[in-house]
């Protein structure tokens, strides 16, 4: 009897295999749920993918002819998407905004649009 009753006398209740507990002080000064870290990453807002689109896919050109894929990468009122919104990459982004630069000359994307 006495043997029972000295193993399940831990009236604190606190950590019976002393094993959680260890842990829960690591948790502690991380801040308030340490869960919530997707919800502060700035760069994982919103649906846009971040693949760069057209290395996904290799046989998609960038082509200035062709404004029905550069649309994509202009905003309602003509503005160059930025790539942290894109999505794309370096390199293409580049290529894209030489695209559209070319496609508004010749008119087949606006410079702007006025309400
Ligand atoms: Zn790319």
């Amino acid at each position: 009897m006495s043997n029972t009753g000295s193993s399940r006398s831990g009236s604190d209740g606190r950590s019976p295999q002393g094993g959680p507990g260890g842990r829960r002080n690591d948790d502690g000064p991380r801040g308030r749920g340490g869960d919530n870290d997707d919800r502060d990453m700035p760069w994982r807002r919103r649906g846009r993918r971040r693949v760069c689109r057209y290395c996904a896919d290799k046989d998609l050109a960038i082509d200035y002819k062709d404004p029905q894929a550069l649309r994509y990468f202009v905003t309602e009122r003509g503005k160059i998407v930025p790539r942290r919104i894109s999505g794309s990459c370096a390199k293409h982004q580049r290529a894209i905004t030489t695209a559209i630069k070319r496609a508004r000359i010749i008119a087949l994307l606006p410079f702007t649009m006025a309400d």
